[in-house]
């Protein structure tokens, strides 16, 4: 179990009297749970998201975004001790962040050429095992150092490939997610510059999430501009990262539809920098029939 938290968020843009933007966000979400995170538009929605996964346009000015994990969050191969148990994301890279369980949406590497999905996932898919593995490895050192002549009898430990996940190996794994997400073998196969569709890159975002296996997702609008067929798949997919690994999903969104299919556990208001509203699924439903005309006057009342 890991939980996602932030503190008093405070959070503006990175220049000289750039303007503020986060102004005391706080907010918490665990390993499991589904929370959207609604707003009208311009009320610092992607800022959050962005400052989570440690975008450079932003500048923290107050608070915190802790990440806490339990004892056997990434199983049996990495050992949490008690003092790796809470990690302060602001002060780490964005790939350690990624490392430590957080899923920060897809990066599209367009100038490569010639890469497969495939080989663009397992790439990925190694490079946060071996990030990982580095983020907890001092405690560790040790134990590997009186290890040491038993390395070559463990495929996972092999000094040439350090661990890799294989070209067979990962084929197993893609296919068995992509069954899971009921997704077409053809993705596997497409190349990363081949010109994906709006509705294909938000599938091949939770395809990336599925391979990945965070413990938390933050998936910003990516119900945005998709037909209804696609954000059907969207949404399973969506569902079955929750479902099937145990994902926290925080799903940012300005409208209320993708919330039919993938049913939020929390629902939070997002206006002028603040959480403003929270509740469950029946606050969606309310928004969707009223605006945010109503958030803003409690909250002007209530000021
Ligand atoms: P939302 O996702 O809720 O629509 P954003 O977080 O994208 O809102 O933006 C919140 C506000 O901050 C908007 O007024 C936007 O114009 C401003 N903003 C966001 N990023 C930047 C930036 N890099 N430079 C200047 N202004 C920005
Ligand atoms: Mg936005
Ligand atoms: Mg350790």
């Amino acid at each position: 179990m890991a939980t996602l938290q932030l503190n008093n968020l405070h959070a503006k843009v990175a220049e000289e009297d750039g303007e503020k933007i986060l102004d005391g966000v706080d907010l918490e979400v665990k390993s499991g749970e589904i929370h959207a995170l609604m707003g009208p538009n311009g009320s610092g929605k992607s800022t959050t998201a962005k400052v989570i996964a440690g975008h450079p346009a932003y500048e923290v000015t107050e608070g915190e975004v802790l990440l806490h994990l339990e004892e056997g969050e990434f199983g049996d191969e990495i050992e949490i001790d008690e003092d790796d148990r809470t990690w302060n994301l602001l002060e780490l890279e964005p790939n350690e962040r990624a490392a430590l369980g957080i899923f920060l949406g897809f990066q599209y590497p367009a100038e490569i050429e010639g890469v497969t999905m495939t080989n663009f996932l397992r790439t990925a898919l190694n490079a946060k095992i071996e990030e990982r593995e580095e983020l907890f490895e001092e405690d560790d050192e040790e134990e590997a150092e009186s290890e040491d002549e038993g390395y070559e009898t463990s495929p996972m430990e092999g000094p040439a490939d350090d661990g890799d996940i294989g070209v067979s190996e990962f084929q197993e794994i893609l296919r068995e997610k992509m069954e899971q997400l009921e997704m077409d073998e053809k993705f596997a196969h497409r190349y990363l510059n081949a010109g994906f569709s709006g509705g294909e890159k938000k599938q091949n975002e939770v395809l990336q999430a599925a391979i990945l296996e965070p413990s938390i997702a933050v998936l910003d609008e990516i119900d945005s501009g998709l037909d209804i067929d696609r954000l059907q798949d969207v949404a399973n997919g969506i569902n079955a990262l929750r479902d099937e690994q145990g994902t926290g999903i925080l799903q940012i969104t300005h409208y209320q539809r993708i919330l039919d299919y993938v049913e939020p556990d929390h629902v939070h208001v997002m206006l002028d920098g603040q959480i403003a509203q929270s509740g469950d699924a029946e606050l969606a439903e309310k928004l969707e029939d009223e605006g945010y005309d109503w958030v803003r006057e409690q909250v002007y009342e209530t000021a």
